[in-house]
């Protein structure tokens, strides 16, 4: 799978790749990694790509010919490419959409800097518009890599244990359980005693109550559709 990072700051996107899960799929050439800068698509003799607002306000805005030209060349080159755009102002990036992207063969992100990307560039070209959750970066680049990692995982050969995939938190309603390495004792303080013992039955039971219990702490509205779900189905 291809990965296409449009941004101004290629610098604070490559360290990302340069260790661990990603690294290895990338050596393994599961995933390829791309850059490509806007400011190289300018036609304006100082390579401006931003402006200030049409109609006022604070701040510089991202011009629209950088970018149209950039995603004219990118779609040119591959038909199937699927262009995700970030933004605050857009729905919310689920676990849902990591695995429903993981399928796509090429996405490109495309970051936003200062106070935005002007608006007909998002409209004429967004296959999706995501936001990584309610606060506001300084640039879209964290938010990209926060969805390519997430993505990267659903991807069939990256992750060792494809396992892992399928019992992790956001797959069912409930989060996942607590898990605890070895050792046993540490400093005093051990795991729940089911979990020594190895009856593997206590301990998923067990597990299913420890992730109610997490649940109702940390996200309370999904335990309680959950209830409701569990109620239907009876
Ligand atoms: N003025 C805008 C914020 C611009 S932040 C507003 O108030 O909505 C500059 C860039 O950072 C954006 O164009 C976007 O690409 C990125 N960004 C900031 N916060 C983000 C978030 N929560 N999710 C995704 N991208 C974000």
């Amino acid at each position: 799978m291809k990965f296409t990072f449009v941004t101004l700051f290629k610098n604070i996107v490559e360290g990302y790749f340069q260790d661990s899960i990603l690294k290895r799929a990338i050596q393994k050439d599961i995933l390829h990694i791309e850059y490509v800068n806007p400011r190289d698509f300018t036609t304006n003799k100082h390579q401006k790509v931003d402006d200030t607002a049409v109609g006022g306000g604070a701040g510089m805005v991202m011009n629209p010919q950088p970018l149209y030209d950039t995603l004219d060349e990118l779609k040119k080159q591959d038909s199937s490419l699927h262009v995700v755009f970030l933004t605050p102002v857009a729905k919310p990036f689920k676990q849902n959409d990591a695995k429903r992207l993981a399928k796509k063969e090429h996405i490109a992100f495309v970051s936003g800097r200062y106070e935005g990307i002007d608006e007909r560039v998002i409209e004429t070209y967004a296959d999706e518009v995501f936001s990584i959750g309610d606060y506001i970066l300084t640039g879209g680049e964290l938010a990209s890599l926060v969805m390519c990692d997430a993505i990267s995982r659903n991807v069939t050969g990256v992750l060792g244990n494809s396992q892992s995939l399928e019992v992790e938190s956001f797959e069912t309603p409930l989060l996942e359980a607590p898990s605890f390495s070895k050792p046993k004792d540490y400093e005093g303080i051990c795991p729940p005693s089911e979990y020594l013992k190895g009856n593997h039955s206590k301990i998923r039971t067990l597990k299913i109550a420890l992730s109610e219990s997490k649940t109702k702490f940390f996200r309370p509205q999904e335990l309680l559709k959950h209830r409701t779900r569990k109620s239907y189905e009876k």
